[in-house]
C-alpha cells in the first residue's frame, strides 16, 4: 500500500537461463526480503546442500500472496526511492500471453534473461517475438551465468551481438545488454568487481531507466463488466479504459448506439465523486433505462469503435492441435464472447527461427496473420491505437489456446448505420 508511481517489469527467458534468481538476488540485495524469509529460504537450500538459493526467496512471497488475490503469474513488489515495481516472473510464455492478451497484467518493461553458457536459444527469440507484439517497447536482456564461463567478455559481446541482431531484424532493440551473475550478485544490485570491461548499466540501474508507458490520449472506452441494483437504481460497472467520464455528460452505448446522459457516477468507497478517470473502475447510472448487458462498450458520442463482424490481426496460437482456417473457437475481447474462426491466413511465422511456412494452418508456437470472422459482431480499437480495446484471446473448451492482436479493420464487414 504505497502512493508511489507503479511499474511492472516481466522477466522472460529460455527455462533455467535464471529469472527467478535473478529477481530473488534483486530483492535480496535491496533488502526487500524480510529476515524470516530468507531463514526460510537458507533452510531449505541446506537441506540440498546448497548455499542460499535465492530463487527460494521467491516461493515463500508467492504462498503469501495467494492468499490474497489470485495471480496467474507470480509477482513481487519492489520499491526503490522514486518508484515501485512489480516484479512478473512468467514461469512460461503461456501465462504471459495470457495475461497480457486478457487484460489481466499489463507489462511497460521487460527483462530477458539469457543464460551465457547455452546462449541465445529458441525460447529467447520466441519471447522477444511475443513482446513487439504485445507492445512492449523497453527491453533489458540479461546475460546471465557470467561466471559459468570465466567471466569472459568474448562469450558476453557474441551473445550479445546475435540477440540485438534478432531483436534489430523483427524491427526491435534492447535498451542495454547487462553481463551478471544473479548467483554471485554481479552486475544486478551491486556493480561487479569481476566484469571490469562493462561500463554500463546494473541491471538495478536499469530498471530504474525504464520510463513509465505514456498513455496515448484516446477517446473514451468504459466495456461494461456488470449491471446491478442498488434499491431502485441501476447501475452499470466496469474500468475506464481509456479517455474519462464526468457526471452530466452524454454517452453512446454500443453495439445498440443509443445516446444517454450520465445522471452519477460513483467510485466505492468514495463518495461525492464526480469525475472517473483512465484505469478507475466505476459504477455509471444513466437517466434513461436503456438496453445494457455485459460486453458492451460506453464511449463519447464524438469517437466511434469499429463494429465489425471480421477483423485482421496477429494471432499467436498455443493449442496442442494446430490451428486451422474454419475451425471455430471461442474469442473474448474484454467481457465481449462471440464464436469465431480464422477466414484466411496471409503469413505463418515460426518465431523460433523466424522461417516463413505455407499459410495453411498455425502450429503451437507460430504467429499468423490473416482475416478473423466472429458469429456476432465485436466492438474494438485497433491495437496499436488503443491496446485495451484491441487484443482478444481465442478459448478451446475452458483452455485459453491463442490470442493476438486486431491490427486493421475489415471495412467490407463493418456494421452500417
Ligand atoms: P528460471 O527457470 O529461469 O527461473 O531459472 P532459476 O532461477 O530457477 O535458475 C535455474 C538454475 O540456474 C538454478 O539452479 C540456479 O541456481 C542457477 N543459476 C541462476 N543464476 C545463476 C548464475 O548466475 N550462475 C550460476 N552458476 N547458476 C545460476
Amino acid at each position: 500500500v504505497t502512493s508511489l508511481p507503479e511499474m511492472t517489469v516481466v522477466f522472460l527467458g529460455h527455462v533455467d537461463h535464471g529469472k527467478s534468481t535473478l529477481i530473488g538476488r534483486l530483492l535480496y540485495d535491496t533488502g526487500q526480503v524480510p529476515a524470516d524469509r530468507v531463514d526460510f529460504a537458507r533452510a531449505r537450500s541446506a537441506e540440498q546442500g546448497r548455499n542460499l538459493e535465492f530463487a527460494y526467496l521467491l516461493d515463500g512471497l508467492e504462498e503469501e500472496q495467494e492468499q490474497g488475490i489470485t495471480i496467474d503469474f507470480t509477482q513481487t513488489g519492489f520499491t526503490t526511492s522514486g518508484r515501485r515495481f512489480i516484479l512478473a516472473d512468467a514461469p512460461g510464455h503461456r501465462e504471459f500471453l495470457k495475461n497480457m492478451l486478457s487484460g489481466a497484467s499489463r507489462a511497460e518493461a521487460a527483462v530477458l534473461v539469457i543464460d551465457a553458457a547455452e546462449g541465445v536459444q529458441e525460447q529467447s527469440r520466441r519471447h522477444g517475438y511475443l513482446l513487439t507484439l504485445l507492445g512492449v517497447k523497453q527491453l533489458a536482456v540479461v546475460v546471465n551465468k557470467m561466471d559459468l564461463v570465466g567471466w569472459d567478455e568474448r562469450i558476453f559481446r557474441s551473445i550479445a551481438q546475435e540477440y540485438q541482431a534478432f531483436l534489430a531484424s523483427i524491427g526491435f532493440a534492447a535498451q542495454n545488454v547487462i553481463p551478471a551473475a544473479a548467483h554471485t550478485g554481479d552486475n544486478i544490485a551491486v556493480r561487479s568487481a569481476r566484469i571490469k570491461w562493462y561500463q554500463g548499466p546494473t541491471l538495478l540501474e536499469q530498471l530504474e531507466r525504464f520510463q513509465p508507458a505514456a498513455r496515448k490520449e484516446f477517446p473514451l472506452r468504459m466495456p461494461v463488466q456488470d449491471i446491478y441494483r442498488s434499491g431502485k437504481r441501476r447501475l452499470l460497472a466496469g474500468r475506464v479504459e481509456t479517455g474519462a467520464l464526468t457526471a452530466g455528460q452524454t454517452i453512446t452505448i454500443w453495439p445498440t448506439r443509443e445516446q444517454t446522459t450520465v445522471k452519477s457516477v460513483e467510485r466505492w468507497p468514495e463518495t461525492g465523486v464526480t469525475q472517473i478517470l483512465t484505469g478507475q473502475n466505476a459504477a455509471l447510472e444513466f437517466t434513461d433505462p436503456l438496453f445494457a448487458e455485459r460486453g458492451m462498450v460506453i464511449t463519447s458520442p464524438d469517437s466511434s469503435p469499429s463494429v465489425s463482424r471480421a477483423f485482421y490481426a496477429r494471432v499467436v496460437w498455443l493449442g496442442r492441435q494446430p490451428l486451422v482456417p474454419g475451425q471455430r473457437y471461442k474469442l473474448k475481447v474484454g467481457f465481449q464472447e462471440t464464436a469465431a474462426w480464422m477466414e484466411s491466413l496471409n503469413r505463418v511465422i515460426d518465431t523460433g527461427s523466424l522461417r516463413e511456412v505455407p499459410p495453411e494452418c498455425v502450429p503451437a508456437g507460430f504467429i499468423a496473420e490473416g482475416l478473423i470472422m466472429t458469429d456476432q459482431p465485436v466492438i474494438f480499437d485497433v491495437f496499436d491505437e488503443n491496446p485495451a480495446m484491441g487484443r482478444f484471446v481465442l478459448v478451446d473448451g475452458y483452455q485459453i489456446t491463442g490470442g493476438g492482436v486486431i491490427t486493421m479493420p475489415a471495412e467490407k464487414y463493418q456494421t452500417g448505420d
